[in-house]
């Protein structure tokens, strides 16, 4: 009988999420994602009674790695990772079009450049129910990574990549930043109902407690200024924030992302949602 791989959030850090898999539930091998603390992991695992079996790395940035050393000194498993030598624990790496060969959840690899050179995304496409993709810091839940080292029409073209995705699909990001980005994106598109009918959604969960993560690329698509730079009312915005006429998509890319950049967080967006108790 099959049944669906497990995946576990472990928030960690300030505002990570390290992704713990479960591929089959009546086997313990699990498998974590972007271990930036090898503490969260080590618990969870102790709790769930699994065991690691390996680990996966999206990109670089230490959040995403520095509990290499202590898990790999607990458990020597195989880690998988962009081909990198800022990463020199990764033993098998990896690039685009690659395959992991989980037992019960093969992945496939997308190189998706941009917040860094090296950042790969892993895509779980079962025969039946909607896709899971784990993109570490390259799409977030209404927003993006920052461009810490590609350029414009590099990054854009990598969130294409992931926004050409069924609109189903699971996305699994590595950080809980999806109020902030959706101040910013209701300050891009304030006109747009379903930025301001997600923004009392994702509140509401946050004042419960809950994740807002996975989201889903449909609704990426619709909320997710980053990803609609060819909406004219984003490319509106985007032209009037640089004070100039925007030639392309990826120049209104790199407009947004200068802009969010500067935009201060939260200012009025808390004030007209309830706070956490
Ligand atoms: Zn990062």
């Amino acid at each position: 009988m099959s049944t669906r791989p497990r995946i576990y959030a472990l928030p960690a850090l300030d505002s990570n999420y390290f992704w713990l898999l479960q591929p089959d539930p009546g086997s313990p091998d699990a498998y974590i994602i972007d271990p930036g603390d090898a503490e969260p992991v080590l618990t969870a695992l102790t709790q769930r009674d699994l065991k690691l079996k390996g680990i996966l790395i999206t990109h670089h940035h230490w959040d995403h790695t520095d509990g290499l050393p202590a898990l790999l000194a607990r458990h020597p498993v195989p880690v998988w990772g962009p081909a990198s030598e800022r990463i020199p624990q990764v033993t098998r790496p990896l690039a685009e079009g690659d395959r992991v060969a989980l037992p019960g959840m093969p992945l496939t690899v997308l190189a998706v450049p941009g917040h860094t050179l090296d950042h790969i995304a892993y895509l779980h496409q079962p025969a039946h129910g909607a896709a899971q993709l784990f993109c570490g810091d390259a799409l977030f839940a209404a927003g993006c990574g920052r461009m810490f080292e590609g350029e414009p029409a590099q990054m854009l073209n990598s969130l294409d990549k992931l926004a050409q995705l069924p609109d189903d699909t699971l996305v699994y990001c590595a950080h809980e930043y999806t109020l902030a980005n959706l101040d910013f994106a209701r300050t891009v598109e304030p006109g747009n109902d379903a930025i301001n009918e997600r923004c009392v959604t994702e509140m509401a969960r946050r004042r419960e407690g809950q994740a807002t993560i996975p989201t889903r690329v449909g609704l990426e698509r619709r909320t997710n200024p980053f990803l609609r730079c060819r909406e004219p009312a984003v490319q509106r915005a985007a032209a009037d924030y640089s004070g100039q006429a925007l030639p392309d998509a990826a120049a209104v890319f790199a407009s947004l992302r200068r802009w969010k950049d500067g935009h201060k967080t939260g200012t009025g967006f808390l004030d007209r949602y309830p706070r956490n108790p």
